[in-house]
């Protein structure tokens, strides 16, 4: 089956529904996952929860013994019975603890290269039980991890002995047709947030997998299909609720919070726990032009030049990105190349606009035509479920060109890596992506005008080390070709890397994050250090 693998997510993966035939019902099975990552294996041995069963007051009260944890430090802590009664008690939502029957379950992370397991799930059931969870983390000092739609690349939605703000059952959405405004919870997911909002006839730039969360895409900047029209999906947040590491509930729009509303728009969850978004929307379809086509691998290098090209001469309302895949269903694994377009102008003018590309003549499959939006937002389908346990590793790198010989490394290179390697995507960004100045949010790398990404998955997590070891050798044959990242999508990215990706709004984000969360309690995420602990070794926070 073609592993066109999650990273073409971001991307906006291959075909979705391609057809009837053998191998376009492989390609539907795409898996994307990818990324994944190896500074996981970072966490130290786990800390084994001592003498608490289920988490209701009975039995918790009925077992000795305290719970072992961790400090945001890394030191090991124990929480007292009467700490846990506490907070279950405190909570409308569950609190979930290793030996739970649903633990599992909820510590379950989407890339599968991540085994976390916190000595706390706090499942919020709204804005209240995250204002405890913030304050019980905060006064214990607690290593804490913020899950929203659990789709991180790094893991870093959960943690090893910590407590895991889990909002993924906070999922509130209204959409106000008449103000052309939607807000939504933290656990709403993209696919939910389209379906709502296409009912009025509108939307706004998110990801393209439909089971990714809005929360975390949001908050790192939101690449999408829409980008070049209306901008990342932060670009159209018009406000957000926020608990900041106080345990304070904070509003934060361009009139109040400001330098929140700004740190959050890019900042990833640095800033404390978002609890409500509120996006403008714009009208978009129902009915738009998208779709995929593939052709034979030994095209690859005049498929790739033939739509970098065309993707230097395209309106705002079409979204284009090349690509080389691996088919890994077969016995021996199939390579290919191919290109997504979607267009959400007139279809008429999109068939037109189009023209130039039929110089390629019939493609091995073609999805490309009318769809209903949340079709074309469907593309890769549902990554949930048991069979998703797929480690990934996934590497991004921004350009303002792509030239001839990154497309013979490409091409090159993919073809001679080992079988853990599915994809290589340059996408074509700019329009009015590009458009927003650099430091008007937090997302400082307004210049790039093409983002590349290699995804690499494997089964299991056994072989992590020597995959990510082959991985990062083919990704360091690209990553000259590139300057800084997308925080979101990146497995590895360290603190340096991290100041450098952010630019001249590194020392804003830094003042920021020094007043909201002084003691670094959301750490685990593209960290910015508050000043407090910028000159002191990364310890006990
Ligand atoms: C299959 C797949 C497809 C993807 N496609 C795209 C794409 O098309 N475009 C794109 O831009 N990105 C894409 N991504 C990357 C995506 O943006 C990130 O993985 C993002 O973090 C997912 O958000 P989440 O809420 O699901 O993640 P989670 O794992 O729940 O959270 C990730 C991080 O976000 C922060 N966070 C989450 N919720 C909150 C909150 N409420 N308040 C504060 N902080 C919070 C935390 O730091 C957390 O560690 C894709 C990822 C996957 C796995």
């Amino acid at each position: 089956m073609l592993d066109y693998g999650a990273t073409l997510l971001w991307f906006s993966g291959p075909p979705a529904r391609l057809g009837s035939s053998s191998r376009e019902a492989s390609i539907m099975r795409l898996s994307r996952r990818k990324f994944v990552h190896s500074t996981f294996a970072l966490a130290a041995a786990p800390l084994v929860p001592v003498g608490y069963s289920r988490a209701d007051d009975t039995t918790v009260r009925a077992t000795a013994g305290d719970l072992a944890a961790r400090t945001t430090g890394g030191r090991t802590m124990s929480l007292t019975r009467g700490d846990i009664l506490d907070l279950r008690a405190s909570l409308r939502g569950e609190l979930i603890l290793a030996a739970d029957a649903g633990y599992d379950q909820a510590r379950r992370l989407w890339n599968a290269a991540f085994d976390r397991r916190p000595a706390l799930i706090a499942r919020c059931a709204g804005a209240a039980d995250v204002v405890r969870a913030v304050q019980f983390a905060r006064s214990h000092g607690l290593l804490t991890a913020v899950r929203g739609g659990g789709h991180s690349y790094t893991g870093e939605s959960g943690c090893d002995d910590g407590l895991v703000i889990d909002l993924s059952g906070i999922k509130g959405l209204r959409v106000d047709p008449k103000h052309r405004t939607a807000e939504a919870q933290p656990g709403v997911r993209l696919g939910e947030f389209d379906r709502e909002t296409q009912a009025f006839g509108l939307a706004t730039t998110l990801g393209t997998a439909p089971d990714t969360g809005i929360a975390g895409l949001t908050l790192g900047g939101g690449f999408g299909r829409l980008d070049r029209q209306f901008g990342l999906a932060c670009d159209n947040l018009r406000a957000v609720d926020i608990v900041t590491a106080d345990g304070t509930l904070r509003h934060a729009d361009q009139e109040e919070n400001r330098d929140l509303f700004w740190g959050v728009r890019g900042g990833g969850g640095n800033f404390g726990v978002v609890t409500n978004f509120e996006y403008g929307l714009h009208p978009v379809g129902p009915t738009v032009l998208a779709g995929s086509r593939i052709f034979p691998f030994a095209r690859a290098r005049e498929v790739m030049t033939a739509v970098l090209d065309f993707a230097q001469t395209i309106p705002d309302e079409m979204y284009v990105f090349a690509f080389v895949a691996r088919d890994k269903g077969g016995s021996s694994p199939e390579l290919m190349v191919g290109y997504e377009v979607f267009y959400s102008g007139a279809l008429g003018e999109g068939e037109r606009l189009l023209e130039p590309l039929k110089k390629l003549g019939k493609a091995l499959l073609d999805t490309v035509a009318p769809k209903p939006y949340v079709s074309a937002q469907q593309a890769y389908g549902d990554w949930e479920g048991p069979e998703n346990v797929r480690s990934e590793y996934s590497k991004t790198g921004f350009m303002e060109r792509v030239s001839t010989s990154l497309i013979d490394e490409i091409v090159r290179r993919f073809e001679a890596a080992p079988t853990i390697i599915d994809l290589v995507v340059v996408f074509r960004e700019g329009g009015a992506f590009g458009r927003v100045k650099p430091d008007a949010t937090a997302f400082w790398n307004r210049w790039c005008q093409y983002a590349m990404t290699l995804s690499a998955s494997w089964a299991g997590r056994s072989q992590n080390d020597q995959n990510l070891k082959a991985a990062r050798e083919v990704w360091s044959t690209l990553a000259p070709y590139t300057r800084n990242f997308y925080i979101n999508v990146d497995t590895e990215r360290g603190e340096r890397q991290v100041r450098a990706n952010y630019g001249d709004n590194y020392s804003r984000l830094v003042e920021i994050k020094t007043k909201y969360d002084p003691t670094n309690l959301f750490r685990l995420n593209g960290n910015i250090r508050p000043r407090t602990e910028e000159t002191s070794p990364r310890s006990e926070g």
